[in-house]
């Protein structure tokens, strides 16, 4: 019926000549210069929109027809559409004045990259499936390991070796898994029940669902408690403890993850003693730097991974702080067959006499999905457009911006910092001082927590700066996170007036009960 109604509708005689083929290169060239167009203008005007999305949920169905259109529409139309009903809906991370989470700093080389990628659009799960989509990703990422002075031993230069995951939640799901498989076939499989992972109280939640998925008791789960007095880092002393205790029960350790840069206040656990402790115990660490790996690639911070020697694996997401856009999570092993053992399959269909002769990666093999996409262009890209000179520079501009930030909450009487910043993200409240005369008592607590968080929501209905909140050792932190590649001096001192005159409205609020 529907066919028949297509085949007498009067929009028959619109010229859509391309639609015969959608992938005809004359019109690919004039909508793509007009979606360039778009974007270009989108990055120009962007700080006419307010920073964090003002919609209420359900907003958009309101806005959109009930259901897909039977007859092709024109890029001009949908591009209108999305100005008018999708850009509302949009939390402008790339905004100068956006300082929430942690950055997700775009650049050209980066959009053109994942542009020439999805352009040649192929599935490269093996070799053979496009060779240089395999061996740029593994150059790419002795690159990027040299970068990083990674020790040999991760490098495809040593024994080890780098592979492009989607995300650290990825990374870390395969890396357990490998560890859980080379344990298991030692101690037997039944033996699951038994195994623990460990990681801090400020460890990202992407390590207790990888437990999840990788099928550990979730009794077997260790947060371990860190504090104020020690910056939020793991006790490598407590570590032993706790897991000397789990041995003596009959369990057996399997996993820990340390972090360099947590997700709340960019603590460092101690790699090194860690992994002293964890090499006593026969235990796989893994070293996630999701944020703060970036920075390891200026001389001044490369001390904070020293120890990562110790460590099986490490990773760190080009797609936050590194100019590469999502997704893109560097991952490097030093034992890759650990991972093949765990992750590959050789089905039929896939036999060739490359994967035969053992002379090249099969990355399938070291992921999840069988498919995966050529992400090493846009990471080629983003190097060799900016040089490892500029990306530190770029890097170094963002930690110059959160030293004044920082500088500009300590002078102010009435703030603190309650972390000391390590990198380009600075946590910060009212002082209890500034809020209750006897900050000391418990209960006043409460009361400072609401206070800040008021401030924070009300910085953030103004739509001017977008920051977000951790809670640590029970202290409600304002996390601002500098690492948007349009932002500049200025904006730092905007987003600071910004702070203070919600600070004035708020206070005067609790001041006049
Ligand atoms: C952002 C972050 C993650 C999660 O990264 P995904 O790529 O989204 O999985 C993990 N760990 C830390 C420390 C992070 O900051």
């Amino acid at each position: 019926m529907d066919s028949l109604k297509f085949h007498h509708d009067p929009e028959e005689n619109y010229s859509y000549s391309h639609m015969a083929n959608p992938l005809d290169p004359e019109e690919f060239r004039r909508q793509g210069h007009i979606m360039i167009d778009f974007i270009a203008d989108y990055y120009k005007n962007i700080e006419k929109y307010p920073v964090r999305s003002q919609v209420q949920p359900g907003y958009l169905r309101k806005s959109l027809p009930e259901s897909a259109p039977l007859h092709p529409e024109a890029i001009e139309t949908i591009l209108r559409d999305v100005h008018d009903h999708i850009v509302p809906g949009i939390t402008h991370w790339q905004s100068p004045s956006y300082f929430a989470y942690f950055p997700s700093s775009g650049s050209i080389a980066g959009f053109l990259g994942e542009m020439l990628s999805t352009g040649f659009n192929v599935v490269g799960f093996n070799w053979m499936s496009s060779p240089a989509a395999t061996e740029l990703e593994n150059i790419v990422m002795d690159w990027l390991g040299d970068m990083l002075q990674l020790p040999k031993s991760l490098l495809f230069s040593g024994n080890g070796g780098g592979v492009l995951q989607g995300t650290t939640c990825e990374a870390i799901v395969c890396t357990m898994a490998a560890a859980r498989d080379q344990i298991l076939s030692r101690i037997g499989r039944d033996n699951i029940g038994r195994l623990v992972v460990y990681g801090s109280d400020q460890t990202h939640s992407a390590l207790q669902k990888a437990s999840q998925i990788v099928g550990i008791n979730p009794n077997n789960f260790r947060a371990i408690k860190t504090t104020k007095s020690t910056e939020f880092a793991l006790s490598p002393e407590l570590l032993r403890l706790i897991i000397c205790s789990d041995v003596e029960k009959g369990l057996v350790p399997l996993f820990l993850c340390a972090t360099v840069g947590t997700t709340s206040t960019t603590s460092i656990d101690p790699l090194g003693e860690l992994c002293d402790v964890a090499k006593d115990y026969g235990m796989w660490v893994h070293v996630d730097a999701a944020y703060a790996g970036s920075a390891c690639i200026c001389p001044e911070f490369r001390h904070l991974i020293e120890g990562v020697e110790g460590a099986n694996s490490f990773s760190f997401n080009a797609h936050k702080w590194f100019f590469t856009t999502l997704d893109c999570c560097c991952l490097w092993v030093k034992n890759p067959s650990a991972l093949i053992d765990s992750l590959s399959t050789n089905p039929e269909f896939l036999k060739n006499k490359a994967s035969d002769s053992k002379k090249v990666v099969d990355y399938k093999d070291w992921q999840i999905a069988l498919s995966r996409r050529f992400r090493a262009l846009k990471l080629w890209l983003v190097l060799r457009s900016y040089g490892v000179v500029n990306l530190r520079n770029f890097l170094r501009s963002h930690v110059n911006m959160a030293e004044v930030f920082e500088k500009l909450v300590e002078e102010n009487k009435r703030f603190e910092v309650v972390v000391p910043r390590k990198f380009a993200m600075v946590c910060f409240r009212i002082s209890p001082s500034a809020i209750s005369k006897d900050p000391s008592d418990d209960n006043e607590n409460v009361m400072i927590n609401e206070v800040n968080c008021k401030l924070l929501e009300a910085i953030n209905a103004s739509g001017n700066v977008y920051m977000t909140h951790a809670v640590v050792g029970g202290i409600f932190v304002l996390r601002c996170a500098i690492g948007a590649t349009l932002t500049k001096g200025k904006h730092i001192v905007m987003a600071w007036k910004e702070v203070q005159g919600h600070a004035d409205a708020v206070l005067r609020m609790y001041q006049s009960f």
